[in-house]
This record gives structure tokens, C-alpha cells and sequence, in this order.
């Protein structure tokens, strides 16, 4: 679509110097076709603006045709002037070169309010809106984040009840229980699979983890955090076989030196952390709940970053943005934690891999 767009620009600006009546409408009509289509696109959902790759793609398209439009209108001034005689036909000209400008900028208006009025849909039913600020990967759909500290409570007493058994169930496809779950959590594995990353996920098992002394200390540093409007975030880690066993019995550990210091490392692109799950064979990657509370966005690292300065300094934890490379950052988000509490794993996602290039 985009390639169409830029060859349409030349033809235009080719046309420019001897611009003659059909072109200019050709012209004109196809921008207007692209506007309606993408107009309803955008309402119908049909074409989406979920993730911040679909919004930066549908946003440079605005662009390139916004100054095909440009150009098309000045090339129907050029009209104008030349067919100065012609009052109609200079009439009908302007008039069309003004509601194109129009229709554009009522497209625009439409994409923008769209984009910052995606809402959350919560278990609980209840719908928030969506933190333009930070990444839209890290989704989990548990709890509103004024049910979350009620529904974290409740389920901390059954947990107390139940004993400190860890629960694993396997999530499968064909288990009419768990299939929508199983749907559920491929998806997010596999659609935040980035090809760069040439490693071609191949998903062998999901169990869901319940380890009921994590997650009553994941709901126990709740009310340590400075932001108290939090619910926790299901973000990927990933690590050796070994390892991830030894994070579902024990918790995390807080590593020793990282690119934002000492902490615990996790990633909303599958891939990324899939990088981490050195070893041959089959591998274990962790979907896990991580509760950030109030994040502080570094664009470039700080290998001394501590758990005390994040805190002195009013944060929970730390927000590295992805496209922040250029500045010594990092491609793709990550986000860290610097208190072991702050993270348990809840689904193990075992798999085969390929490097798709070697
Ligand atoms: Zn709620």
C-alpha cells in the first residue's frame, strides 16, 4: 500500500508542471477512496490499532498520503489558475481541493481519538484505560485495579487454607477447560515473536503455576508499593531448563549485575527473553505475574542502578523502552525489578525452537 502511495506522489509531482482536469480528479478520487477505506477500517476495527507496531504503520501511511493530498491540492490550484475563464470548473476545483483538506484532517482526528481510547477489559468485568506511556504487551487481564487489592486479599486466605502445595495444571487445547486459556497464552507467545530474533517458537506444553508461597508474597509487597492503583503484569523471562524449575520451587533471585542494574529481568516480546533460554533441546520459557507499580522510564542504562535508589527515588521498579538503542538503550521493552517479591511465574511455556536463518 505504502510503495502504491509513493508512486502515486511522483506521478503527481511529475504532472505537477502541466497538470491537466482528469488527472487532477484521478487523482483526488483515489485519495478519497483511501480515506473512506481507512476511515472504516479504523471504526470497524478491521484495521487494528492494538499494538504500538499497528499504530506506528498506520501512522506513517497517514503520513505519506497526507502529503500526497498536498500535492494533489496544488496541483489543482495550478488547474485553477490556468482555467481562470472557466468558472464552473474553477468552482467545483476549489471545492474539492477544501474537502479533501477536510476529509483528511476529520481521518486524522478520528485515528487519534481512537488510539488513546482503547480500554482494558479486566476478568472482573470492569474496563480501564490503557497506559499509552508504556507498552501494551504486558496485558494481564486478572482485576481492575480496584478489585485487585480486594481479589488479591481473598485469594491470599484461600491460599493460606489450601496449604503450600505448588500447583501445576496443564493447559491444553483440547481440554474444553483450559482451551481458551491454551488460545490465550500461544497467542501472546507467538504474536510478540519478532523476526530479528530468528528464533521460530514452536510451543510443546503450557502449564499454569500456582505457587501459593510466591503469591502471597506477590500480594503481601502490594501494599509496599508507591503506586497503589496497580494490578500485576504478565511479562515473559527467560532462562535455562533448569532454572525455570528452580524459579517455580523457590522464586526469583535478584541477579547480580544486569544493563539497569542488580534486578530481575523480564520482556513483553516472547523472543527477547527466548534469547535467554540458553541450553539444547527442549526449552522452558516463563510467562510470569509481575507487579511494577510505579515505573521509572531510563532510555539509557545504569548498570548501578540498587533497589534503594529506585525507591529513594519514588519507583517500584524500572521501564527500559524499547527503539531507545540510539541513546544506549535497549530495541526491545524490558522491564525490571529489583525486589524478588515483586514477580512470580505463572505459566510455563516449554519449547522447540529453530533458528529460522541458520
Ligand atoms: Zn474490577
Amino acid at each position: 500500500m505504502l510503495e502504491s502511495v509513493f508512486k502515486l506522489a511522483k506521478l503527481v509531482e511529475e504532472l505537477q508542471s502541466e497538470p491537466d482536469q482528469h488527472s487532477f480528479f484521478d487523482f483526488l478520487h483515489d485519495s478519497q477512496c483511501w480515506i473512506e477505506r481507512t476511515l472504516s477500517g479504523v471504526l470497524d476495527q478491521s484495521i487494528p490499532l492494538e499494538t504500538q507496531e499497528q499504530q506506528m504503520k498506520l501512522m506513517h501511511e497517514l503520513k505519506k498520503r497526507q502529503s500526497l493530498v498536498i500535492k494533489v491540492q496544488s496541483m489543482g490550484g495550478k488547474l485553477a489558475e490556468e482555467n481562470f475563464g472557466n468558472k464552473d470548473l474553477c468552482a467545483e476545483i476549489r471545492k474539492q481541493i477544501r474537502d479533501i483538506g477536510q476529509k483528511m484532517s476529520d481521518l486524522n482526528e478520528v485515528v487519534q481519538q481512537k488510539m488513546n481510547d482503547e480500554l482494558r477489559t479486566f476478568r472482573c468485568g470492569h474496563t480501564e484505560r490503557l497506559d499509552r506511556e508504556s507498552s501494551l504487551r504486558r496485558i494481564s487481564d486478572q482485576f481492575c485495579s480496584s478489585c485487585w487489592p480486594l481479589a488479591s486479599q481473598v485469594q491470599a486466605n484461600k491460599l493460606c487454607q489450601d496449604g503450600d502445595r505448588i500447583r501445576r495444571t496443564p493447559v491444553t487445547a483440547d481440554n474444553e477447560d483450559t482451551a481458551v486459556e491454551y488460545y490465550k497464552i500461544s497467542d501472546r507467545v507467538l504474536r510478540y515473536a519478532l523476526k530479528e530474533h530468528n528464533i521460530k517458537l514452536e510451543i510443546r506444553s503450557i502449564e499454569k503455576i500456582k505457587n501459593p508461597v510466591l503469591d502471597k508474597k506477590l500480594f503481601n509487597v502490594y501494599n509496599e508499593m508507591h503506586k497503589k492503583d496497580c494490578v500485576p503484569e504478565l511479562l515473559f523471562h527467560g532462562t535455562t531448563r533448569k532454572n525455570a524449575e528452580m524459579i517455580i520451587q523457590n522464586g526469583f533471585k535478584v541477579g547480580n549485575s544486569g544493563m539497569f542494574g542488580a534486578g530481575i529481568y523480564f520482556a513483553t516480546d516472547s523472543t527477547k527473553s527466548a534469547q535467554y533460554c540458553r541450553g539444547t533441546g527442549i526449552k522452558s520459557l516463563l510467562l510470569c505475574d509481575v507487579l511494577l507499580g510505579k515505573t521509572m522510564v531510563c532510555d539509557a542504562p545504569k548498570t548501578s542502578l540498587t533497589l534503594e535508589q529506585v525507591r529513594t527515588a519514588g519507583y517500584d521498579s524500572v521501564f527500559a523502552r524499547r527503539n531507545s538503542k540510539k541513546k544506549g538503550g535497549v530495541l526491545n521493552d524490558e522491564y525490571i525489578v529489583y525486589r524478588a517479591e515483586q514477580a512470580t511465574p505463572r505459566y510455563l511455556i516449554k519449547f522447540g525452537s529453530e533458528c529460522s536463518i541458520l
